[in-house]
C-alpha cells in the first residue's frame, strides 16, 4: 500500500528522457524528501502519482492499483498535490470557493467541506479574507491559499512542490504546524525542496534523484552527512549541519531534530 514505483522510465514527447528506470516505495504515513537539482526530474516524478502523467516504461501503484487503471478524478482523492507556482492551480473567485472547490468536486457532504474548509483556512491564518477574491492577494497568501486549498482535500497522500518558497519565516512555522497535523493523522506526504532547514525539521528520509536517476534513498541524517554529494546535487547541508561542521560537533548518533532540540536548549 502507499505508493510503489516499480522500473519507471518516462520520456516527453520532444525525447528528453526525466526519469531512468526508478524504484521506490513510500509507506503509508511516512514523510519523504525529494531532492535534486532543478531538471533532475522531481516534479515529473510526482505528476505519476495523480495520473497527471504515466509511465513510458514501469508501474506507479497508489494503493497496490497501477496509475493506469484509475480515472484522473479517482486519484484525486487520494493524492493531492501542490505546485510550485500558486497560480497554477487558484481558479476560483472567493479565498472560500477556492478552497472549497477540491473537497466538494471529491463529493463530501456539505458540512464536512465547510469543516475542512475552515480548519485549512485557520492553520494558514487566511479566514479573515475568506470573501477576497485569490488575484487580489499577495503572492505568499496565494501560496498559503493553495497549500490550504490542497490540505482542505484531506487526502491520504499529500505532495508538496516547494511549499517553502515565498513565505516568511512566520508563514513558514505554519507549515510546520500543518506538517505535523498531517503526520500525526497518518498522511504519506512528499515534499519537493530547496529548503534543507526545513527538511531537517520536518522529514526523515530523503530520496534524491540526479539527470532523472535515482541517486540516494535514506536518512536524512546520513544525507547531510555528505557534504560533497549533497554539493554535487545542487544542495547545501541545513544551516544546523553547517554549524555543527563548525563547532566540530558529529551528527552520527543525532537526528536533526535532536539536534535543533539540543542548539534550543
Ligand atoms: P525538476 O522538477 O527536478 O526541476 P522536471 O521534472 O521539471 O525537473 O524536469 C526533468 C526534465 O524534463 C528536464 O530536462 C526538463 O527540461 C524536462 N521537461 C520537464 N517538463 C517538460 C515538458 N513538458 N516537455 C518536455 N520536457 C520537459
Amino acid at each position: 500500500m502507499g505508493i510503489e514505483i516499480q522500473g519507471l522510465s518516462y520520456w516527453y514527447d520532444t525525447g528528453v528522457c526525466a526519469l531512468k528506470d526508478i524504484s521506490l516505495t513510500i509507506q503509508p504515513g511516512e514523510c519523504v524528501a525529494l531532492l535534486g537539482h532543478n531538471g533532475s526530474g522531481k516534479t515529473t516524478l510526482v505528476k505519476h502519482f495523480n495520473g497527471l502523467l504515466h509511465p513510458s516504461q514501469g508501474v506507479v501503484l497508489i494503493n497496490g492499483i497501477p496509475t493506469t487503471e484509475r480515472r484522473v478524478a479517482q486519484l484525486a482523492g487520494v493524492v493531492a498535490l501542490l505546485f510550485q507556482n500558486p497560480d497554477d492551480q487558484i481558479c476560483k473567485r472567493t479565498v472560500w470557493d477556492e478552497t472549497a472547490y477540491g473537497p466538494k468536486n471529491l463529493g463530501y457532504a456539505n458540512e464536512r467541506v465547510r469543516e475542512q474548509v475552515n480548519a485549512s483556512l485557520s492553520a494558514f491564518d487566511l479566514l479573515t479574507m475568506k470573501e477576497r477574491n485569490p488575484h487580489d492577494l499577495s503572492y505568499s497568501e496565494r501560496k498559503r491559499l493553495a497549500i490550504a486549498s490542497v490540505l482542505a482535500m484531506d487526502t491520504e497522500i499529500v505532495v508538496l512542490d516547494e511549499p517553502t518558497a515565498g513565505l516568511d519565516p512566520r508563514e513558514i512555522n505554519l507549515l510546520k504546524a500543518a506538517m505535523r497535523q498531517l503526520q500525526s493523522n497518518g498522511k504519506s506526504v512528499v515534499v519537493i525542496s530547496h529548503d534543507m532547514d526545513f527538511i531537517a525539521e520536518n522529514m526523515l528520509r530523503a530520496v534524491c534523484l540526479e539527470n532523472g536517476r535515482k541517486c540516494f534513498d535514506g536518512g536524512v541524517a546520513d544525507l547531510f552527512e555528505k557534504h560533497s554529494f549533497l554539493e554535487q546535487c545542487g544542495l547545501l547541508p541545513p544551516q544546523v549541519v553547517q554549524l555543527s561542521s563548525h563547532f566540530n560537533l558529529r551528527l552520527q548518533t543525532l537526528t536533526p531534530k535532536d539536534f535543533i532540540e539540543r542548539l534550543v536548549d
